[in-house]
């Protein structure tokens, strides 16, 4: 088994609706994101010959996720959610707001992530991010 390995980092906010805690109020976090990219074999010819895949598709495909979550605050697309987002526009200043269907958490970030990654054509195994220097979740799915 080949597996490569490539990480990216972003800056995001994000809160968790319905949390009791500091976690309820916007804050951010610097993320960073390790992939893992497998194969039991390797490209036989062509410009791939020996490789899983090239690292500059690998890089591209993050640089992607990198553009869809920096810098942006991360909202729950909920009724809740969608109050905030009214209330931040009523300011009259335009954030950049990207509303998910889910709750931010990292395990939910990093199961959107794999899939994003996997949709583009990228062959991932594991997708681990990081919201902290020393907390992280690891996602993956059976092959
Ligand atoms: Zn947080």
């Amino acid at each position: 088994m080949f597996t490569l390995k490539s990480e990216i980092q972003f800056d995001m906010a994000h809160y968790l609706s319905g949390y009791e805690g500091k976690c309820n109020n916007i804050h951010g976090h610097r993320y960073r994101l390790v992939v893992k990219v497998s194969s039991e074999t390797l490209h036989e010819e062509g410009q791939l010959r020996g490789m899983v895949t090239d690292f500059s598709n690998v890089k591209a495909v993050l640089k992607e996720i990198h553009d869809l979550f920096d810098h942006k605050l991360v909202i729950e697309d909920n009724e809740e959610g969608r109050r905030v987002v009214n209330k931040l526009n009523e300011s009259g200043k335009l954030f950049d707001i990207f509303m998910v269907p889910y709750r931010p958490t990292a395990e939910e970030m990093s199961r959107h992530i794999y899939h994003e990654i996997k949709k583009r054509g990228i062959p991932v195994t594991e997708v681990e991010l990081y919201e902290t220097p020393t907390n992280s979740c690891t996602y993956r799915e059976a092959m």
